[in-house]
């Protein structure tokens, strides 16, 4: 079959697609592998009630129930949801958002596709504009968003080295800058894949480099603020006129229902609610309604902040001492995890690529995925990219354990081999 350009870009072999697929293969074809690799958010039985008691409360109002799944929304979303939603974020945050601020999708990996599409890409003047990522790493779903080639401007990071074996990554300050091709900024918050929390300080100069240069803002908080809230450091949750906030109901452990929420100015969510309306007609209303009845029970922000956060942080915190253990001989660096639900591992001066680290480590029954893959739009060479892993401590501490005295021993040959 013959594709168009934009076929071949979304099926091509080196994308986010083909890792996704390899990943699903290795599972199969053992499903015993120690599974690292994923961004699926763990099971918590909590977290599983309320949203069962939620949806039964849904189910049991039949007008609810009708318009969960009788109806098409409007455009941009359940106005009502949207108008609550709008009025708990500014008693919470003092911001000022209506229901014309916030527009519903079907998750937030196709809202990026949307909004992406919208601001970056080839302008009616014939100029092609950038999403710039001012720190990469950055998430890898990202990569293949651009309907037009050479889609992305991104910035190294600065290290800090905190101690013998962690580090984190800074806005360069010394080096950044919005390029005068740059459509956006973009930055998830927690970092996918390195668990990074850009400092308040480093969003306020985001924000101020934004501003000043007419672009906006564009904040992915999957993972973030004001809601699942899997932040382990203190991190305060910021919009103006000029911030994208996109947020997902993923991580609160519902990424079946596809929903995501994006919070904008009244003149975005209009374009955004009119091309997701060409794109998908109308967002899907289980999630929403769910999202809705955690609202009025006030548990859509305390469930994150109350049970999701220290869940994680539990786990993260059992995964960082047993990492510790097993890889203590060895030149490994950690991300200091201040979010999300992965780990960072720098192994400086690693021998071998960070894929062909990845595909020894399959063999042997663990998966993670390599690091290289997480910095879409940088063209400079950087030794860095490849040596570096990605590990999800979503699942049980057994799991990690065994997994990271394979990694160890695999790693320690792979040094000793050089
Ligand atoms: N952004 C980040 C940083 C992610 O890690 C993910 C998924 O893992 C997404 C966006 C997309 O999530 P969803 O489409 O489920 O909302």
């Amino acid at each position: 079959m013959q594709f168009s350009e934009f076929g071949q870009r979304l099926t091509a072999a080196s994308g986010i697609v083909s890792l996704m697929d390899d990943l699903g293969c290795a599972l199969r074809e053992n499903p015993n592998m120690l599974f690292l690799g994923g961004g699926n958010p763990a099971r918590i039985d909590v977290v599983e009630r309320h949203l069962t008691q939620a949806m039964q409360a849904v189910l049991a109002r039949g007008d609810d129930l009708h318009q969960m799944f009788g109806v098409y929304q409007s455009p941009a979303g359940d106005a009502a949801f949207r108008q609550d939603l709008a009025e708990h974020l500014n008693r919470e945050f003092h911001w000022r958002l209506n229901a014309g601020n916030i527009a519903l999708a079907n998750g937030s990996q196709s809202a990026f596709f949307t909004l992406f599409n919208l601001l970056a890409g080839r302008q009616g003047s014939g100029q092609n504009r950038k999403i710039q990522l001012p720190l990469v790493p950055e998430y890898l779903g990202y990569s293949e968003l651009g309907l037009t080639t050479d889609f992305f401007h991104a910035n190294r990071p600065a290290i800090e080295r905190l101690s013998e074996h962690e580090f984190k990554y800074h806005l360069d300050l010394t080096s950044f800058a919005v390029e005068p091709d740059t459509a956006a900024l973009c930055v998830s918050r927690p970092t996918n894949p390195t668990g990074n929390v850009i400092t308040d300080a480093e969003m306020a100069e985001l924000d101020r480099a934004a501003c000043e240069a007419g672009v906006p803002l564009i904040v992915d908080g999957a993972y973030g603020l004001p809601f699942p809230s899997i932040v382990f450091t203190q991190a305060s949750c910021r919009w103006n006129e000029n911030t994208v906030l996109v947020l997902s109901l993923s991580k609160l452990g519902f990424p079946g229902a596809r929903t995501a929420i994006v919070i904008a100015s009244e003149e975005l969510i209009d374009a955004f609610a009119k091309a997701n309306t060409v794109m998908s007609l109308a967002a899907g209303n289980v999630g929403p309604a769910v999202a809705h009845e955690l609202l009025r029970r006030e548990q859509l922000l305390s469930l994150g902040r109350l049970t999701i956060a220290p869940f994680y942080l539990e786990r993260c915190q059992q995964a960082v001492r047993v990492l510790n253990r097993a890889l203590g001989h060895l030149p490994y660096r950690l991300h200091k995890p201040e979010g999300a639900i992965f780990l960072w591992l720098w192994f400086e001066g690693l021998p071998i690529s960070s894929q062909a680290l990845y595909q020894r480590l399959k063999a042997r029954g663990v998966l993670v995925i390599a690091g290289e893959h997480f910095f879409p739009g940088l063209a400079e060479p950087w030794q860095h990219r490849y040596e570096c892993i990605r590990l999800s401590y979503a699942q049980p501490a057994q799991v990690v354990e065994q997994a990271a005295r394979i990694i160890a021993d695999e790693v320690t040959q792979i040094y000793e081999r050089q």
